[in-house]
């Protein structure tokens, strides 16, 4: 822990920092003392750093602290960490394979739902997507069909050989989805659900993170990190997109965030394009684009008739687009493999 000092600190309270450095079980060295007073604070211990940084916080004279490696204990990429693949019920993400997962936004019928998995099937995706809970800007908008939907999504998945990830937005329903579902998604309004992270870090269904509409990669992975210290390192991390200035798109699909997330941590990242842009004619694009950054898989919203979709038809591609965009997914997978 580096902590910064404002530029008049006297003696006294550099003396007092060093001291409440001590408590906190840390030994500390002055770095430089002309203009700013730094202090290197190392602990042997097993003292979490945020915790002291907190505390010291609140010291009037501290102006800064920075910590210093990384926080990551579980998620974090040390070195000789191998990358790990996640196991969906036999389908691997994080291998050698792209991964597509694709269906509907939400479940709305048996029809819409089996027309779509035997679409997406055929096509080559290996995991079928579709809410049942769905989170919802208006309280008087469609809220899923629930159990029914997610009776629906299983029937579909064991009859076209498909795997099924769906969202869970409440702890108490965690073990219902548990039952039916081969992958939990956490859907970016609940990145920062702590309670729900914890829940599904109990669970042995591997976990679809998605990225808080506004959060920063070291949140991000903090949040993943609630799910592995529960004892679920069952993670796949899935960028979809941040709220910027620009409205043109529904989000700004952050693509560096692929490349980034390689050198911080060893969990298999996927991407969204669907919600990731809010436009259908962008997402044959920004799915090769993420292929070609690295993703080890997409996901991606499609329908039979994305005019009458009840939800996220504006961004949902049909089956017929979705069948000529997957031959140049595999193509851009095997360049950049190569
Ligand atoms: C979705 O996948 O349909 C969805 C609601 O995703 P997000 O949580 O990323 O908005
Ligand atoms: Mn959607």
């Amino acid at each position: 822990v580096i902590v910064v000092l404002s530029g008049s600190a006297p003696e006294a309270q550099i003396s007092s920092t060093i001291q409440r450095l001590a408590d906190l079980g840390y030994q500390s060295e002055i770095l430089v003392s002309s203009e700013k007073t730094l202090l290197s604070a190392t602990t042997t211990g097993e003292q979490d750093d945020y915790s002291a940084a907190e505390q010291l916080r609140a010291l009037a004279w501290v102006e800064d602290i920075h910590i210093e490696g990384r926080p990551f204990k579980l998620v974090g990429l040390a070195p000789g960490r191998m990358r790990s693949k996640v196991n969906v019920g036999g389908v691997y993400i994080g291998g050698s394979d792209l991964v597509v997962m694709a269906g509907p936004c939400t479940v709305e019928s048996e029809e819409q739902v089996m027309e779509t998995a035997r679409a997406v099937a055929r096509a080559g995706a290996k995991i079928l997507r579709g809410g049942a809970y769905k989170p919802s800007t208006s309280p008087y908008s469609f809220q899923g069909l629930g159990e029914e939907g997610l009776e629906f999504l299983k029937e579909a998945g064991c009859r076209y050989g498909l795997k099924v990830v769906t969202e869970v937005m409440d702890v108490r329903k965690v073990e219902l989805v548990c039952q039916y579902a081969d992958m939990l998604q956490i859907g970016t309004r609940n990145m920062q659900n702590y309670d729900l992270l914890k829940e599904v870090g109990q669970c042995r269904t591997p976990v679809l993170l998605k990225r808080g509409m506004t959060a920063k990669l070291e949140e991000w992975l903090l949040a993943a990190e609630y799910i592995a210290a529960g004892g679920n390192e069952q993670i796949v991390l899935c960028e979809r997109g941040i709220r910027s200035f620009d409205t043109y798109t529904r989000n700004t699909l952050d693509l560096a965030a692929v490349p980034a997330l390689r050198s911080l941590t060893h969990l298999p990242v996927v991407v969204d394009p669907s919600q990731g842009t809010g436009r259908r004619d962008l997402v044959s694009a920004m799915s090769k684009a993420a292929v070609a950054a690295g993703a080890d898989g997409l996901l991606i919203e499609v329908h039979p008739h994305p005019d009458r979709a009840l939800k996220d038809g504006a961004q949902s591609i049909n089956p017929e687009e979705f069948a000529s965009l997957m031959p140049q997914l595999q193509a851009v997978s095997a360049a950049i493999r190569s």
